[in-house]
């Protein structure tokens, strides 16, 4: 039987349920550059090197296999620009028996798949993705009739299923999670450690040429390009961050510094994402650090956690819920995304940094995605589909089954607290405490009222104002609202009047 296999962008693995039975004498396996894909949203220019890059590079690997690959580029005159319309080629091409697919991280793409069985003359396979932990059977048995679903009960049965950093039936070291001792500022002098970077190959300059003729205008920085764009030189980051980041990953994970937008994070997310790395692979040599006494519990446990945990969960979370998850406003924000979010331009040096980092490396850390971009978009009242966008645009490993509920779920709140028990609102203390963005901006941290002031401080407040009928009964966050209570009317009213003054000066040209 001839059978035509899809391959997406983000299946770049050998063991991927579309090719477990592959059979090299009579398949093809069809791999795509379609227009669509790269500009649905004006993804960074380093994510779209970094796809099509990765994908020539593993389509030669497969026909140094002896497989046979029809790859159609995205500079081929016939290229029909979408999954359906080069699918449909193909099938008029080949003649298959069948297609066979594993099935996308996005929604969007899965409902043209489903369409494909009634458009295309032959019989369409749609296959489970085989690179999770948890299926979506086991997740959605897991939330069963639960209200709120949350992480760490899911990540305990995931280290039970797994045996990851399990002593027999109990947690290694006598507790599920470490955390307590993850949350420390940077000393002085700390040295960070140089991060693995790859010089493109000719395959690399090739793509790189591509993207900056056709993607010019999207945003981001191009070069410098530094990601592995091949499984060997995503196991060798791998083993870089093990050595020489991973020790110190749980103490400082929650740091942020000018001008070190890696600190002692993996750098791993678009290899996991595109399946040139296996999450189970990553933190069984993770554990192997631990158990070889090369790294300690607390930042090994804190690493596993955000795998099988946080990785596995979000993922869960998208599928049992879609789509109409995407669809929910659960605190009615509906401001504009402003300029700042595409230029860096604003006089808060937190968000200035933040942004810079994310347009010269299509990365930031999770701690500058969650409390200073994600933290001002909350308290700033801004759409949650705007925000979603640019989220999806930005990094180099977004992709709609993990961005959405960290956007929409955890920093949003739009779910309405199916993710997080509460908002993750918090005023300027907290990136003061955590970073030295606040020694280097004119605004001051511990001035709460006036011009002079940290927006984060009235605007927090302000956001608690905004959304008292909504978030007052939530017992998590009782504590600021008797705060609230006490005070007076004209502290309100100035904190009302500095929020809409600077709220006031935002600008919102570009759109998503
Ligand atoms: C608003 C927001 C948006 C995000 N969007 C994405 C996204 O589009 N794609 C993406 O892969 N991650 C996303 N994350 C999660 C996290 O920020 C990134 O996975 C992480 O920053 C990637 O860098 P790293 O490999 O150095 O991760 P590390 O901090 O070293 O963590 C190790 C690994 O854990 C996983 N991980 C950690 N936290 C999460 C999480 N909350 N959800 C899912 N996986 C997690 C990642 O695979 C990561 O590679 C988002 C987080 C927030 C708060
Ligand atoms: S003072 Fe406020 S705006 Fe400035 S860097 Fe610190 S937290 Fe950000």
């Amino acid at each position: 039987m001839k059978t035509l296999r899809l391959l997406l962008g983000d299946q770049l693995t050998r063991a991927i349920s579309s090719l477990t039975d592959l059979d090299a004498d009579a398949d093809v396996v069809l791999m795509v550059e379609v227009a669509e894909e790269a500009t649905y949203v004006r993804h960074h220019k380093q994510k779209i090197a970094f796809l099509f890059s990765a994908m020539r590079h593993f389509a030669r690997e497969l026909v140094q296999e002896g497989i046979a690959v029809d790859y159609v580029r995205l500079d081929d005159p016939e290229n029909a620009g979408s999954f359906s319309g080069e699918l449909a080629r193909a099938v008029a091409r080949h003649a298959p028996d069948r297609v066979v697919v594993t099935e996308p991280g996005e929604w969007r793409v899965l409902e043209a798949m489903r369409d494909w069985r009634e458009e295309l003359a032959v019989p369409v396979e749609i296959r489970e993705d085989n690179r999770f932990l948890a299926t979506k059977a086991e997740f959605a048995a897991w939330a069963g009739e639960k209200k709120q679903l949350r992480m760490e009960f899911f990540y305990r049965e995931m280290r039970r299923k797994t045996g990851l950093l399990m002593e027999g039936r109990d947690p290694a070291g006598g507790q599920w999670n470490f955390d307590a001792e993850n949350r420390k500022a940077l000393p002085k002098g700390l040295r960070v450690p140089p991060r693995r970077r790859f010089e493109p190959d000719a395959i690399t300059r090739e793509v790189l040429d591509l993207v900056a003729r056709r993607f010019g205008d999207h945003f981001g920085d191009l070069e410098p390009f530094g990601w592995a764009v091949t499984r060997a030189d995503a196991l060798d980051a791998l083993r870089s961050f093990l050595g020489e980041a991973l020790p110190t990953f749980g103490d400082y994970q929650d740091a942020m510094k000018t001008g070190e937008p890696f600190l002692f994070h993996a750098v791993l997310s678009p290899y996991l994402n595109a399946g040139l790395l296996t999450a189970e692979e990553v933190c069984r040599a993770a554990e192997r650090e631990w158990r070889e006494g090369r790294a300690p519990l607390n930042a090994v446990e804190g690493f596993v956690r955000q795998i099988i945990g946080w990785r596995e969960y979000v993922r869960g979370l998208y599928w049992l819920k879609m789509p109409g998850y995407a669809q929910t406003n659960a605190l009615a924000a509906g401001r504009p995304l402003p300029d700042l979010y595409w230029t860096g331009e604003t006089q808060m040096n937190c968000l200035a940094q933040c942004v810079g980092d994310t347009r010269r490396h299509a990365y930031a850390h999770h701690i500058q995605r969650l409390m200073v971009l994600g933290n001002f978009a909350l308290l700033a009242g801004l759409a949650p589909a705007e925000v979603e966008e640019w989220y999806l645009v930005v990094y180099a490993d977004a992709y709609e089954w993990v961005e959405l509920p960290n956007v929409h779920g955890m920093i949003l709140y739009a779910d309405g607290g199916i993710m997080a028990s509460k908002p993750y609102a918090a005023s300027g203390a907290y990136i003061d405490r955590m970073s030295d963005y606040c020694r280097a901006c004119i605004y001051d941290p511990k001035v709460k009222d006036g011009a002079g002031a940290c927006p984060f401080n009235y605007l927090y407040w302000n956001f608690l104002i905004e959304n008292e009928a909504r978030l007052a009964g939530n017992p998590r966050v009782a504590m600021p609202y008797r705060t609230l209570a006490k005070m007076s009317a004209e502290r309100r009213a100035a904190i009302r009047a500095d929020a809409a003054r600077f709220l006031g000066t935002l600008t919102s040209t570009y759109g998503t």
